[in-house]
């Protein structure tokens, strides 16, 4: 199964990706986290990207398109993948389309966590993941940028009848319960 785990920050996509690739054995692909390794190992990319994500702003589309098109060369990818975090706007879910589209893939499901703004902002500022972006003044920018640039993607995948839309609220357990529901279908 290919799935897009799509959603605002905070919205769980991590938590849940997680659950999902344990539960139903699918890997998962996690640009952010690709990004905050490269930081971490001080590699060009992490380098280049630093600032951009220190600011809670998008990566350019050519630099994460790259990279998603890379990794999901790789072999463990071959039979499906949960992309958590990508794609974020309109012009990446186009060259992911086209990426698929190149390698005679389908996307299975476009799974929409839904979770009130006021309560992101409590999720995220109560978090203690050690993350250069999780403060308040960041987390309004990235709200911001997801208002902007990103939920437009999910019209663009509503158009493609794919969508599905899970209540992202309650316990963690409660949210994966949902998602399992509708992947079992
Ligand atoms: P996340 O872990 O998904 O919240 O991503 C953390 C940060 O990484 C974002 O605020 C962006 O700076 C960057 N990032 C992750 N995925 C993407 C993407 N698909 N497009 C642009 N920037 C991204």
């Amino acid at each position: 199964m290919r799935i897009i785990l799509f959603g605002p920050p905070g919205a769980g996509k991590g938590t849940q990706a997680k659950l999902i690739q344990k539960k139903f054995n699918i890997p998962q692909l996690s640009t952010g986290e690709m990004f905050r390794n490269a930081i971490k190992n001080q590699t060009p990319l992490g380098k280049k990207v630093k600032s951009i994500m220190d600011e809670g702003k998008l990566v350019p589309d050519d630099t994460v398109v790259d990279l998603v098109e890379e990794a999901l060369d790789k072999p463990e990818f071959e039979n499906g993948y949960i992309l958590d975090g990508f794609p974020r706007t309109v012009p990446q879910a186009e060259a992911f389309d086209t990426l698929l589209k190149q390698h005679k893939k389908k996307l299975h499901s476009f799974l929409s966590l839904e979770v009130p703004e006021d309560e992101l902002m409590r999720r995220i500022l109560s978090r203690k993941e050690g993350r250069s972006d999780d403060t308040p003044e960041k987390v309004k920018t990235r709200l911001e940028v997801y208002n902007d640039e990103t939920s437009p993607v999910l019209n663009y995948y509503k158009q493609k009848g794919i969508y599905k839309s899970i209540d992202g609220t309650g316990t963690i357990e409660e949210i994966f319960g949902r998602i399992s529901a509708v992947l079992e279908k």
